[in-house]
């Protein structure tokens, strides 16, 4: 049955006789009003209501500083992560849902009966083979190789168990497994700081004055901006639902800063079409790019599409895949220039942040 779960799931539980709901905790603002909403009518009917940690390893204030405040820089949460994790008592690493029902946890959807069918191509059964974790470090920045897990859409559907994939990377691969905590990272920001969905994390960066170009705007949607690098990460998006992270480094920070388009412009873009649509990880994406974030790139730190393309991409084997008319007369002249749009961004950022 479809429809608002905070009006179906208490109507559902109380007309087949429900005793308990179980749910794993979601972080997103929109999902903690909704369980909160549920829970309330829950308990006004006499259902219990759980709501189980299962989508990450720490959550909320598990990992803080010292002093109970939460982390805004990625290493020195890492490191605390990590300390945990050697630390914590061992029944952590079991499912969570262990203590319910052997049906129930059978019952765990996988993608297929979500109808992902379609792409099972892009994102296989939902296992990493160890050859690719142990060259993870020195492979994930190119695109053209089959290089890193592909999991992302398994991670944000739960199909996959994160506690299998944490226990395989302290094994295999620390910078896989720094990923791993990147994504907890972000899903905790969004805990403690909701307002970054909407908001800059940094207030003062949403003193920019964006161009908001929506000719340049859809250029960039279309894959038609004349830059090799950006054009073929949005068409790769466009046509599979998924882009090769490196790219979506690329195209974001070509979108904010060299097209000045306000970074929410191409968060909606990316929401509307990854599979692996995440608001955590992209809002920190985003932010991350457009340097608002809260361990983001700085703002003067300006991609040069040409530059990733010749270091990431150096036998083109990647954009000649997306963009096949690359060397004829049909492929776009750059919508921007280089040189002027670097100028122009720093120049726009440093008035908003009176540098
Ligand atoms: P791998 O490189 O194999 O990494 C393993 C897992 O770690 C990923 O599946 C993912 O769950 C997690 N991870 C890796 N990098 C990051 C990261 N930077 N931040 C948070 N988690 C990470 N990831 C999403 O899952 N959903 C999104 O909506 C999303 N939007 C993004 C938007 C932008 C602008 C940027 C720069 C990054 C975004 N990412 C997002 C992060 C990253 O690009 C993807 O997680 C990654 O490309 C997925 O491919 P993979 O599974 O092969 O990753």
């Amino acid at each position: 049955q479809y429809g608002d779960p905070k009006l179906l799931i208490p109507v559902l539980a109380a007309k087949h006789g429900v005793k308990a709901i179980v749910t794993c905790t979601d972080y997103e603002p929109y999902a903690r009003r909704r369980d909160a909403l549920i829970e309330e009518q829950c308990h006004k009917a006499g259902i219990a209501f759980h709501s189980i940690k299962d989508q990450v390893i720490f959550e909320k204030n598990e990992v803080v500083k010292d002093d109970g405040n939460p982390y805004t820089i990625f290493t020195p949460y890492m490191k605390k992560w990590k300390q945990r994790w050697q630390n914590h008592p061992p029944d952590i690493r079991k499912p969570a849902f262990n203590h319910l029902s052997k049906s129930l946890t059978s019952e765990i959807v996988s993608l297929q009966t979500m109808h992902f069918e379609s792409v099972k191509t892009i994102f296989p059964e939902g296992i990493v083979s160890d050859e690719i974790l142990r060259h993870y470090a020195e492979r994930r920045d190119f695109p053209a190789m089959n290089a890193t897990s592909k999991l992302s859409v398994h991670l944000r559907f739960g199909t996959i168990s994160i506690r299998d994939l944490a226990l395989k990377a302290s094994s295999i691969s620390e910078s896989w497994w720094n990923e791993l905590i990147w994504r907890e990272f972000y899903m905790m920001i969004l805990w403690h700081f909701p307002h970054v969905a909407g908001q800059s994390f940094k207030p003062a960066y949403d003193r920019i004055e964006w161009r908001n170009n929506e000719t340049e705007f859809q250029s960039w949607c279309e894959g038609k901006t004349g830059y090799p690098i950006v054009d073929a990460g949005m068409r790769e998006l466009v046509n599979t639902g998924f882009m090769h992270n490196r790219v979506r480094m690329i195209t974001a920070s070509f979108l904010t800063k060299h097209l000045l388009i306000d970074w929410r412009w191409g968060e909606a873009f990316f929401a509307r079409y990854l599979l692996d649509f995440d608001l955590s990880a992209n809002n920190g994406g985003w932010q991350w790019a457009a340097s608002s974030g809260c361990d983001a790139a700085p703002y003067f730190r300006i991609f040069n599409p040409y530059e990733q393309q010749k270091k990431f991409d150096p036998n083109m084997v990647y954009i000649r895949k997306w963009v096949p008319e690359i060397f004829t007369p049909s492929y776009p002249k750059p919508i921007v220039d280089h040189k002027m749009a670097r100028e122009r961004v720093l120049s726009v950022y440093r008035k908003a942040l009176n540098d």
